[in-house]
């Protein structure tokens, strides 16, 4: 037994080491560069692919029979919605973007947030500007998106619109805080800024929720500004936890669901298509699955045998 302050008593017979991924360390603190003036960079993170499995098997308890490989048990966390212990990771960046890209991510709850404050500060004088290739007209399918493209006079035309409608706007606020005699309140004279304007904050989310934030925002129906982001983030991820990373493409980012009329529509159609092989109720086309275990090949079988 040692001994503590406050008169605390321990064993210490049993030694942990702190997790550590060399791939994250090596970059932690290098900003990756997002749209025209922004940035990711990791700051700190906790916890590993082993921290994950480590975390998970105290479900278990000694002695239960538990899947061996670590991969293998990650793999069939993600499969079955088992979360927990995927929230024992954390992760903590420093971002910069652009305030209406902030309005969006900030609506993922399950993080903590520290921003730049408007009040305290000036702003920055830097807003993004959107370049030729992802300037596009309003979708006519997707009332949240954008379609088609632009000649290349009225790229011109629009993105100097943009330019100097946001430029006025900072004009605008510089003159008001800084002019002698008016000295107005960062706080007021931010209004007139532009969406565009940078902001940043340090945002620290676990690694459950993380993905989560990404099945959305690195998803093709995300605005493509948001997706920018996500797109770094993803790469941090598989820097980070691999081995999370890859059963989460698997099961979640590449991964569709079916509604019960659809699966109804697939049940006949596969039935109809392969001969009826009693061993799988005549429904399945198993044998066209590939890299799977024989666990999910189960799985895939009890799914389509209604
Ligand atoms: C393509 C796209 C379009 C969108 N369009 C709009 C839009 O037009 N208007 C708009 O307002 N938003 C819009 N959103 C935002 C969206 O509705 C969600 O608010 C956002 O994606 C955050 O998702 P979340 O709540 O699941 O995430 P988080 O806040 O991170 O929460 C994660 C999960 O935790 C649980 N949770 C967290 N907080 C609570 C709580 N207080 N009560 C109960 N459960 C909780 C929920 O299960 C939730 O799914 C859009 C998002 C996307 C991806």
């Amino acid at each position: 037994m040692s001994t503590y302050p406050h008169g605390l008593t321990a064993d210490a017979s049993f030694e942990i080491t702190r997790p550590n991924v060399p791939t994250l360390d090596a970059i932690l603190g290098h900003a990756f560069k997002a749209l025209d003036h922004g940035f990711v960079r990791v700051i700190d993170y906790m916890g590993d692919d082993a921290a994950v499995v480590q975390m998970a098997r105290v479900s278990y308890g000694e002695g239960t029979e538990t899947p061996s490989d670590d991969e293998r048990l990650i793999r069939y966390l993600m499969r079955h919605w088992h979360t927990s212990p995927f929230e024992g990771c954390e992760i903590k960046l420093h971002v910069k973007l652009p305030i209406f890209v902030a309005r969006q991510w900030i609506r993922h709850r399950t993080a903590n947030v520290n921003e730049y404050s408007g009040r305290y500060s000036v702003m920055s004088d830097k807003f993004y500007v959107p370049s030729g290739s992802v300037l596009a007209p309003q979708s006519k399918s997707n009332k949240q998106g954008r379609e088609g493209g632009y000649s290349e006079s009225d790229k011109d035309v629009l993105t100097r619109c943009l330019t100097d409608t946001m430029k006025e706007g900072h004009e605008a606020y510089r003159a008001m805080i800084e002019v002698d005699g008016y000295d107005l309140a960062r706080e007021l004279a931010r209004t007139v800024l532009p969406l565009s304007t940078y902001t940043e904050f340090y945002w620290k989310i676990d690694l459950h929720n993380l993905l989560h934030f990404l099945r959305l925002r690195a998803d093709s129906h995300a605005q493509y500004e948001i997706r920018a982001y996500a797109d770094i983030i993803q790469a941090l991820v598989e820097m980070w936890t691999p081995a999370t990373y890859r059963a989460w493409v698997d099961y979640r980012r590449d991964a569709v669901t079916f509604s019960r009329m659809e699966m109804e529509a697939l049940r006949k159609w596969i039935a109809a298509t392969y001969p009826t092989d009693p061993e799988y109720g005549g429904s399945g086309p198993v044998d066209l699955l590939e890299g799977v275990s024989d666990r999910e090949r189960k799985e895939f079988i009890a799914r389509f045998a209604g």
